[in-house]
Parts: structure tokens; C-alpha cells; sequence
């Protein structure tokens, strides 16, 4: 039975409701009065539900559509304005024991180079980052309890936090790596993690089972419940996603948006963030072979409508995606991207020989390119970490991201860390549009006594001090 405070996998992503949500959502679909009351609930921001959100998703009403989509830029603007943060994931080892079969690392794939990063290498690789000027990773690994156990990754983290090379510095870990227990979730948490980040693949678990046929990772409720065990170590900002492509994209957003149900009813806050994940080609996965892949029109209608259901989530997008496809869903609530991303292990520091990459990267383009494109796009790249820094974590995030408090944060951090990325990074073009930015935006800080701060520390960043943050 469907139960969102349930703390078993079936009953809070319960089939039968998905199944009856997406009956409810095909007979409404082009009910206008239903649709109409639905948005203009969606306008209070204070979210959806998975069924209504699952009708807005189905919409066919053209005219209601464009109001659909209008409603999921106003509300990013609300709660994001026209900031992106900027991240990059870090593969640290390949070597995988499971055998999910739209990923090349799964362990019947023979012959991909198998790799692991040795403390030095990740030096190599993460001084390589932080000379691009990153400042937030998400770390990566295959699920592999002997070349890759839970030690590994704990030295890893406290590896890349101990590096500073120039101004560099890595401030913020993101962890994605398999579902495990409790106590290796707390030992995440002590290691000084920011968000922890699984996808689910899908929420279906008759393909689930299917798609993972062997390994841990098979069992479909350890998986799905990871979430929970993660809370109870301490980590109170988790990001979850699917990989769209696998099943009925209609099935993995309702299901979607049930764990966030969930994981707000039982803990009292919601997902940090979502992912929204394409498959992609990769060594030995032909995406074709997977018959539920979605077209950039569908893609987008998601992307508004998983904003509107849940405005306070963060939502990351990666370089799975083209430029094009980027530019066109930015403004509907994307508020997090990955730029000059190296999807396998060891590419950032090392000219490949062989290609370990997990996919095939879309958008090619380096960091300094990406920042000078969303900064000519009207958009604030950001290097920001200071939430997780300062405490604001999980239901004291919330609480402020709810009150629009957050943003009082937002703006300034996210001049301070791209006026460092300026002077220490970027190319002199770069560094001209960026500066003309910065004096625009910084007029726009509502409180006075703030945007004086600013200025001044501004000054100071000029001046060779780093690392300012509200
Ligand atoms: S998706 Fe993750 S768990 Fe599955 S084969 Fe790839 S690396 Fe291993
Ligand atoms: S202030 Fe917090 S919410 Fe805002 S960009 Fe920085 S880390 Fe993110």
C-alpha cells in the first residue's frame, strides 16, 4: 500500500499509485479547468505533488504549456535568480562488481582499461582542477568492496581537501558512490562530504531487477532505501536522479517525486538536488539498444515541471548534454552544471591512452568557455560552496531556502568566488565580460549594508585575499 512514511521501498514508491497517477495524469491531460487549478496552486511556490505535478507533465494544452513553462522560469528566477554553480565530477576508481547494463564499467565488460587513482594521482588530477578553477567536486567511483572500499574513498576525500596549489583549493566534496550502510554513511559525514548522491536508474522495479541482474546492487529495496540509511548517518543533504532512457520517462518522474515525498515526510526535508541524467554512448552501450530514450522537447517539459513541483531543490544538469540542449533548459530550472568535465579515470591530469570515460561527453567545451558563455547568456556562473562551510545543511537549509532567505547568501557568494575565478583562471576575454557583470550585479543586492561588504571584499579579492563568503 502507498505510504510516503513508510520506510520500505514498495510501499513509498508503490507501484499501483505510480501506475494509477499515470492513469489519473492521461484522462486529465487535456482537462483545462484541472490543469488551470493546478498551476495556479504551483504559482503559491510551494510545490506539487506527484500526481498533479504528473498531469502538468502530460499537458496537451498548447496554450497551457507555455504557461507551464513561463511559471518554471519565473519560479528558477525567484529562488535562483541568474545563478549557476559550477561544478566538476572526479572519477577516482573504475573497478565495479555489479552488472548494470548501460554502463561500461559493469563487470562482465573485459576489456575497458580498469583503474584506480593512488593518493598521488589524485593530487595530480585534482591540482589539474583546481588550476581550471574549481572549487566543488562530486567524486565518483564503481562499487567494488575490495579495490574500492569505503577506507579508499575516506582517505581520498581527505586527500583532495588537504591540497591547495596557487589559490586553489577544493572546498566542497559531493560523494557519489554505491548504496551502503549507516556506519559508512556516518564515517561520509565525519570526512566532511557536502551532498551525498545516488540515482535510482529508474524507479520501475521489474526493469530495475532487469537492468542490474547481478551484484549488489541488484537489490532493488537496499538501493532504494540508501537515502534513508544515509539520513540516519548524519548526512542531511542527499541528491537524487534517475537515468532517463531506461523506462517510461512518465514512470521515473512520478516515482521521482514520490521520494522526495518521502524523504520529506520522514525526515522533514526533501532532496537537495535532483539529476537529470540522458543515457549516453559509452564503450560497449549502444544508447538505441534502449527503447525509452526521450527527445530534447520531452526532456525540457521535465525539467520545467520537476521545477514547479519542487522549487527548493536544486537541479544539476551535466555535460552528457550539448550546448544546445544546455541553453535551451538553463532558464527553466537548471542551477547547477558541470563544465570541462573528464568522465573517466585520471582525464583531467593525463593524456589518455586508452578511454576509460563511463559516457560520452557532449559538451566539449572548457571551463573558461562555459563560464564567458552563461556570463554572455546573462547568467551568474557561480563557484559558491558556503552553505555546507557555514552549517546551513538539510532542514536549516530548507528553512531558510523556503523564507527566500537564501538568497540574501546566494548573490554575494557568487560574485566573490567568480571574481576569484577572474583574476586567478580565466582568459582575459573572460575576465572582461565577468568584471562588466560583477559591477552590474553588485548594484542589485537589495541590502545596502551587504552591498557595501561586497565592494569591499571585492577590493580585497583584487588584492590577493580569498575565500569571503555569507
Ligand atoms: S552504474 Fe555504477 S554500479 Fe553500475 S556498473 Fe556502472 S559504475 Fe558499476
Ligand atoms: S549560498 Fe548556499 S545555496 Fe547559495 S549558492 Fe552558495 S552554497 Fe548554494
Amino acid at each position: 500500500m502507498y505510504d510516503p512514511k513508510s520506510m520500505v521501498a514498495d510501499d513509498f514508491i508503490n507501484h499501483d499509485e505510480i501506475m494509477e497517477t499515470l492513469r489519473y495524469a492521461s484522462e486529465n491531460k487535456s482537462n483545462r479547468a484541472l490543469i488551470e487549478s493546478i498551476i495556479e496552486k504551483a504559482k503559491l511556490r510551494k510545490g506539487l505533488s506527484h500526481r498533479d505535478a504528473s498531469v502538468l507533465l502530460e499537458c496537451d494544452i498548447p496554450d497551457l504549456n507555455e504557461e507551464i513553462y513561463t511559471l518554471a522560469n519565473e519560479i528558477k528566477q525567484d529562488f535562483y535568480g541568474n545563478r549557476i554553480v559550477m561544478f566538476a565530477p572526479l572519477y577516482l576508481s573504475n573497478y565495479c562488481v555489479n552488472g548494470c547494463v548501460y554502463c561500461p564499467y559493469h563487470s562482465k565488460n573485459k576489456h575497458i582499461p580498469r583503474k584506480k587513482l593512488t593518493q598521488e594521482e589524485i593530487v595530480r588530477e585534482v591540482t589539474a582542477l583546481q588550476d581550471m578553477g574549481h572549487k566543488r567536486l562530486a567524486i565518483e567511483t564503481g562499487e567494488d568492496p575490495v579495490n574500492c572500499p569505503i577506507d579508499y574513498v575516506l582517505e581520498s576525500i581527505k586527500t583532495i581537501y588537504s591540497i591547495k596549489h596557487r589559490n586553489g583549493a577544493i572546498r566542497r566534496v559531493n560523494v557519489n558512490i554505491a548504496a551502503t550502510t549507516v556506519e559508512n554513511y556516518r564515517k561520509l559525514k565525519e570526512a566532511g562530504i557536502g551532498t551525498y548522491i545516488l540515482f535510482q536508474e529508474t524507479y520501475h522495479k521489474e526493469s530495475y531487477l532487469r537492468l542490474h541482474p547481478t551484484g549488489p546492487k541488484h537489490d532493488y529495496n537496499y538501493h532504494t532505501e540508501a537515502m534513508d540509511r544515509a539520513m540516519e548517518g548524519g548526512i542531511d543533504d542527499v541528491g537524487c536522479g534517475v537515468l532517463f532512457g531506461l523506462e517510461l520517462y512518465r514512470y521515473e518522474f512520478a516515482g521521482l517525486l514520490m521520494h522526495a515525498e518521502h524523504l520529506e515526510a520522514v525526515h522533514g526535508v526533501g532532496p537537495h538536488t535532483i539529476s537529470v541524467p540522458r543515457i549516453r554512448r559509452a564503450d560497449d552501450i549502444d544508447p538505441s539498444a534502449f527503447d525509452n530514450g526521450i527527445d530534447d522537447d520531452t526532456f525540457a517539459k521535465i525539467v520545467a515541471c520537476i521545477r514547479i513541483a519542487v522549487p527548493y531543490t536544486g537541479m544539476i544538469l551535466s555535460t552528457r548534454e550539448s550546448k544546445v540542449v544546455r541553453e535551451r533548459v538553463l532558464h527553466l530550472g537548471i542551477s547547477q552544471i558541470s563544465g570541462g568535465s573528464r568522465t573517466s579515470v585520471g582525464g583531467y591530469a593525463e593524456e589518455e591512452e586508452e578511454d576509460s570515460s563511463q559516457f560520452e561527453v557532449s559538451d566539449n567545451r572548457t571551463l573558461d568557455e562555459v563560464v564567458k558563455w552563461l556570463m554572455e547568456l546573462g547568467y551568474t556562473p557561480s563557484f559558491c560552496t558556503a552553505c555546507y562551510r557555514e552549517g546551513r545543511t538539510g532542514d536549516r537549509f530548507m528553512s531558510l531556502c523556503k523564507a527566500g532567505q537564501i538568497q540574501n547568501c546566494c548573490l554575494p557568494n557568487a560574485l566573490m568566488t567568480l571574481k576569484e575565478y577572474l583574476i586567478d583562471y580565466a582568459s582575459p576575454e573572460t575576465k572582461a565580460v565577468g568584471d562588466a557583470l560583477i559591477a552590474k550585479e553588485a548594484e542589485t543586492i537589495p541590502n545596502e549594508k551587504v552591498r557595501s561588504i561586497v565592494r569591499e571584499r571585492l577590493s580585497l579579492i583584487e588584492n590577493g585575499e580569498r575565500d569571503f563568503r555569507f
